[in-house]
């Protein structure tokens, strides 16, 4: 269970109504029920409930079970979609293990908003059921141009470029690290978005083989192919 709460021998842990809700209704959890809680910077703990109700309750960190371990220093940089695509999105690089998730507004990015609290708690649930102790942060939406304006040179963007499917071996080349990987929209990039993108040193443009992938796809298969030659 995450509960963003410091977990420390001794601790006391408070639990907030759903949380309740979830481990007394759901799990059949009580007083003196034991469970493992993370709160993605303290590793796992193993945490003894003392007092459970509807409002909520509190929990006893008791010891570590795992130390914290965080993902390698990769962004996912995604323009959205449609939300169950998105949700898909995000609920995968969090189970794929990205450090980071910024959803961006490009030129053919149809959504102008996003839930971020919504899109969070999909990365909190899809940490919790992969057994990290990790969550990525999911950003608000940003445009594009202001992105790469803030840009730190030292990290390299890895652009997956729907017109580089067939002509790069994927993934072939691989810069150091950090890096992002960006996926484009339904409509992927603009002729003005490929002009930026290619005159800027930090950016590689990346195939994921010969055949156009939806977005969803294709966020799925860069990180499984980055996971492959460089994930740990
Ligand atoms: N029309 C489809 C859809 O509805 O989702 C295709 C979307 S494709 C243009 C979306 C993004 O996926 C592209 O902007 C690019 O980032 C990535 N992509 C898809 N296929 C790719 C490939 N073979 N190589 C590199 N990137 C690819």
């Amino acid at each position: 269970l995450f509960i963003d709460h410091p977990l420390a021998a001794g601790q006391a842990v408070p639990l907030e109504a759903d949380q309740a809700h979830y481990l007394s209704g759901v799990m059949r959890l009580g007083a003196g029920d034991e469970i493992l809680v993370f709160n993605g910077r303290d590793g796992e703990w193993r945490c003894r409930i003392v007092d459970i109700r509807k409002r909520g309750g509190i929990l006893e960190a008791a010891e570590q079970t795992a130390p914290q371990r965080d993902p390698p220093d990769l962004w996912l940089i995604f323009a959205p979609i449609k939300k169950a695509r998105t949700d898909f999105i995000v609920e995968k690089a969090a189970e794929m293990g990205a450090a980071r998730i910024l959803p961006v507004q490009t030129d053919f990015t149809n959504s102008e908003r996003i839930r971020q609290d919504r899109l969070q708690a999909h990365a909190v649930e899809a940490a919790e059921q992969c057994g990290g102790t990790f969550v990525p942060p999911v950003g608000d939406l940003l445009s594009l141009a202001k992105v790469l304006e803030g840009w730190d040179p030292s990290r390299s963007l890895l652009w997956a470029d729907e017109a580089a499917a067939g002509e790069a071996a994927p993934l072939s080349d691989l810069p150091g690290g950090p890096w992002a990987i960006l996926i484009g929209p339904e409509g992927g990039f603009s002729d003005a978005e490929r002009q930026r993108l290619r005159a800027l040193p930090f950016v590689h443009r990346i195939s994921l083989g010969p055949r156009i992938l939806r977005a969803d796809t294709a966020a799925v298969a860069a990180l499984t192919l980055w996971q492959a030659a460089l994930g740990d």
